[in-house]
């Protein structure tokens, strides 16, 4: 899909240029909407759905005759969590001769998180050689014919979202169905398994945080899990109803933005709160959905951080059934002893507006935020994913319908009908 907010700069460039023709280059490359990222030898684009890439400027050829350029990314607005995305796609502009450039990658008011990929398609992905200096990223690159993406992580974008979606509905019992627009008017699509006379759902929702590819690696591989054909789906399916929406924030994955939606809200701390469009769609669809019989049982959520771990409430939370979250996680790492390290945090952020915490306190259910490593292994990832699908369906139908349902512990009142024994 094409930019239109990169388009818009670049027609702004373009008139400064016909207008302010004694702008130096240097001034628009730092300008604070400049794109200004074409060279006389290379082009840096970022004119496409996930692009990122907001100023650039050349350096002095270093003391190899080394093309040097500094890219620099911006936050969408600040305070913001630091999770510097890039992407974008180098360029030869004089394709008869092979370039080696020195790059160095910069994102304002942070440091380096995510190691830089390869692309010769947008589609498959390498890691590249880089250094980190002065928390920057520096890459030496040769530039051929062919032009080159680079990015923060592989590139899943709203397009990705919509074939993989259509693809799994076509071949699958999911169907596919709108559950709203975004801020700026892109879909915001869901998966649904429901039938009239199952009344336990399971929410799934992806993507509130742009930049964090492995957990939406990890949503993708989950949910082709959860819609195979295979005997334990069937009957998970025969008894539960399944939401899907694996890409809460289409405006900020366009954009590339590091954390927020296109008005600046970090949509994991809007839960409860509701300010944005995007969470209340979710809040719509759950007022509409969960109403005389309607339950919801469980819900993941799908993010990234430095490490593989699951955010749960703990069993000692007003949620039912008490240990579900514990005994499910057990389960998962029995099944994935041998590769990975299940590592369960329990814990509590009242009133800070995050999807778990707005369930349990509003539903009394368990669910979690299940964090995938930004460098953990893509097939690992995968292996995990699945086995986590499995493993929670099992679970899930091991648990009897009213051990969902929360009700307080009674204290029974000490009856001490005889004091003189
Ligand atoms: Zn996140």
């Amino acid at each position: 899909m094409h930019n239109v907010k990169t388009s818009f700069e670049q027609i702004n460039v373009q008139k400064r240029i016909s207008h302010l023709a004694l702008l130096s280059a240097f001034l628009l490359a730092f300008s604070a909407s400049s794109y200004a990222c074409e060279f006389k030898d290379v082009h840096f684009a970022a004119n496409f759905d996930a692009g990122k890439l907001d100023a650039c400027v050349q350096l002095a050829d270093d003391e190899f005759s080394n093309k040097q350029y500094e890219l620099l990314s911006k936050p969408e607005n600040s305070p913001i969590n630091p999770s510097p995305w890039y992407a974008f796609k180098v360029i030869n502009q004089t394709p008869a001769n092979t370039q080696e450039l020195r790059l160095v990658l910069k994102s304002e008011g942070a440091k380096a998180r995510y190691s830089p990929k390869m692309s010769i398609d947008g589609k498959h992905w390498q890691p590249m050689p880089f250094e980190i200096i002065d928390s920057n990223i520096h890459i030496k690159l040769t530039l051929g014919q062919e032009a080159i993406y680079i990015a923060a992580q592989e590139i899943v974008d709203n397009a990705f979202y919509a074939q993989w979606m259509n693809s799994i509905a076509e071949n699958s019992p999911f169907s596919l169905s709108k559950l709203g627009s975004s801020t700026q008017g892109r879909n915001i699509d869901a998966l649904v398994h429901s039938k009239p006379e199952n009344n336990e759902w399971f929410l799934i929702i992806g993507r509130q945080h742009p930049p964090e590819i492995t957990g939406a690696l990890a949503l993708i591989s989950f949910v082709e899990q959860l819609s195979i054909e295979h005997d334990l789906n069937r009957e998970f399916l025969a008894r539960f109803n399944v939401m899907i929406v694996p890409n809460l924030n289409p405006d900020g994955v366009a954009h590339g933005n590091w954390r927020h939606n296109t008005l600046g809200s970090d949509l994991n701390r809007d839960w409860g709160k509701f300010t944005q469009i995007e969470t209340q769609q979710v809040k719509y669809w759950l007022d509409l959905t969960l109403i005389e019989q309607q339950r919801l049982v469980f819900a993941l959520d799908f993010h990234s951080t430095q490490q593989d771990v699951f955010y749960t409430m703990g069993s000692d939370y007003a949620v039912a059934p008490q240990d579900f979250s514990k005994d499910w996680l057990k389960r998962l790492k029995n099944a994935t002893l041998s590769s990975f390290v299940v590592r369960p945090s329990p814990g509590t952020s009242p009133g800070r507006g995050v999807f778990k915490q707005f369930l349990a306190d509003e539903y009394k259910i368990h669910s979690i935020t299940y964090e995938m490593g930004d460098n953990t292994d893509r097939q690992l990832i995968r292996h995990v994913a699945q086995e986590a699908a499995k493993t929670l369906m099992q679970k899930m139908l091991d648990t009897e319908p009213e051990s969902f349902i929360f009700t307080p512990l009674l204290v029974e009142p000490i009856v001490n009908d005889n004091p003189s024994k």
